[in-house]
């Protein structure tokens, strides 16, 4: 009996220590060490919609920085599949969008294996990464010194800021405005000089920027109660001024999404403001223009927009900014529904393809520029995305008419009325191809004075048709150098 009993004993100790035990999810604060245990736990349950992967630098302590990725094909780009991302804990002692991105890893495996339809289908449809801490130093710090004070963790551990550490492409957008150019998206390129190092924590979400084509995205705050929306900075240099984007208004739609969907007043009129700062953003429906609250710098948001396709808004979760544990469940309560009520925003507007119209190859870098003639407007949108490799697009609208213009180089230019309908939950973006012809003469590599190249034995001259038919490609032609040169950076990606 007794060895019988060590047999018993033995192999259910084997057991035990091979087979990972599940843990139900605890609302705590979880530690560095924690926090990838949480991930590799949501994705040893669901190992067929999830990838944990780090990014290609560490904290300046040494801390990897960890994001788990949701999708019908972990690792892999989809054609047509909106990719989203939350980013938490940037300043370390904000630290309730940590525990609520790892619960939202935790319910999204959890409700996947309990075939929620809901669930199933945003993850079907999107490519969803999770990152809860970019700054692991920053917590470590502000929980070691009991993670009360304002300031003390919500640096790096070289004392940046690193929500003022990106390359400031406001700078280099508000010059082009004044120089009448009209042109503000993917402005890396333009950077010319830093005003201080890049710091390990953001040259490594610069480069998942570069890497992933995201449509939508949220940076994870703490310390007030608001849904903050491009652009941060103000054009002027005053430090408080409503500063507009060319999509404010589709801005101010994904903001009032997150506000009206959290559960915990952030939109509600009739609360209080959460400090001596004077602003109360329930009167303004839980919303607020970044540089109207104050002005910032070399911010995250800003730098989404600018650098990418992407649109990105900034979520102030909570008064508190290192809220007590046993606070953490009914926060979570309060966000869910529009944690995940705002990835599915990732689906508004329109997406497709653009295509070669003679070969049916994809075009990448292809421009898709939107014009807004809502009820007779005639307002084009300032702000143009480009076509990712394999000539996917995505434009976030709202609701109404628009003509949408697609170009590259070599080809001409096509444009498609579109009507935008109000899209609930559940509902992908309407899809608008494009088939682009190219143009005659075949294109081929521009070099920097490659612009005069025409047939010039045809000698045009005013008034006759061939001169007509010299000016439209001159033209074409200037546009598309013009565009090339924007672009062909870009294409290196
Ligand atoms: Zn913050």
């Amino acid at each position: 009996m007794k060895s019988f009993n060590a047999y018993i004993l033995i192999s259910l100790f084997s057991f035990l220590i091979c087979v990972p035990a599940l843990r139900a999810f605890e609302f705590r604060h979880h530690d560095n060490d924690e926090l990838i245990a949480v991930l590799e736990d949501v994705h040893s349950r669901c190992p067929n919609i999830t990838q944990v992967y780090t990014l290609s630098e560490k904290s300046v302590l040494g801390v990897p920085l960890y994001v788990i990725e949701f999708s019908s094909h972990p690792g892999h780009h989809q054609l047509l599949v909106p990719e989203f991302k939350y980013i938490a804990n940037m300043h370390g002692n904000e630290v309730l969008g940590r525990e609520l991105l790892l619960k939202l890893a935790d319910y999204f495996c959890e409700h996947y294996l309990a075939d929620d339809p809901a669930i199933k289908k945003l993850i079907e449809q999107t490519r969803i990464h999770l990152m809860p801490s970019m700054n692991p130093d920053g917590w470590q710090l502000s929980t070691d010194t009991g993670g009360q004070d304002y300031l003390l963790g919500r640096y790096n551990n070289h004392s940046v800021d690193l929500n003022r550490n990106f390359p400031d492409l406001d700078r280099i957008m508000f010059g082009n405005e004044q120089a009448h150019i009209e042109h503000n998206n993917h402005l890396l390129q333009q950077v010319d000089h830093l005003t201080e190092p890049i710091q390990p924590e953001t040259k490594a979400v610069m480069r998942l920027i570069m890497q992933v084509p995201f449509v939508l995205s949220a940076n994870l705050h703490g310390g007030d109660l608001v849904a903050n929306y491009p652009y941060d900075a103000s054009r002027s240099g005053a430090l408080t001024e409503y500063t507009k984007s060319p999509d404010d208004q589709t801005f101010r739609h994904l903001a009032q999404t997150y506000a009206s969907l959290h559960h915990g007043g952030m939109a509600d009129k009739s609360r209080s403001g959460c400090g001596s700062d004077g602003f109360n953003f329930g009167k303004q429906g839980g919303i607020t223009n970044g540089a109207a609250w104050y002005s910032v710098q070399g911010g995250m948001q800003d730098f989404n927009y600018l650098s990418s396709n992407d649109f990105e808004i900034t979520l102030e979760l909570g008064c508190e900014k290192y809220p007590a544990a046993d606070t953490l469940s009914q926060e979570w309560e309060n966000n869910r529904d529009a944690l995940i009520g705002f990835i599915w925003q990732a689906h508004i507007g329109i997406k497709g393809l653009v295509k070669d119209a003679l070969t049916g190859k994809p075009i990448a870098n292809a421009v898709i520029h939107a014009k807004n003639i809502t009820n007779g407007r005639d307002d084009d949108i300032k702000h143009d995305v480009t076509s990712v490799h394999a000539g996917d697009y995505w434009r976030l609208l709202t609701p109404g008419e628009y003509e949408i213009t697609a170009f590259s180089p070599g080809y001409s230019a096509q444009t498609r009325r579109v009507k935008v309908d109000d899209l609930g939950e559940g509902k992908e973006a309407m899809r608008v191809d494009f088939w682009l012809q190219p143009l005659l003469p075949p294109p081929r590599p521009m070099e920097d004075d490659d612009v005069f190249d025409l047939d010039q034995d045809s000698n045009p001259s005013p008034g006759n048709s061939e001169y007509e038919t010299y000016n439209d490609l001159l033209k074409d032609r200037l546009r598309s150098k013009w565009i090339y040169n924007i672009y062909k950076r870009a294409a290196a990606k």
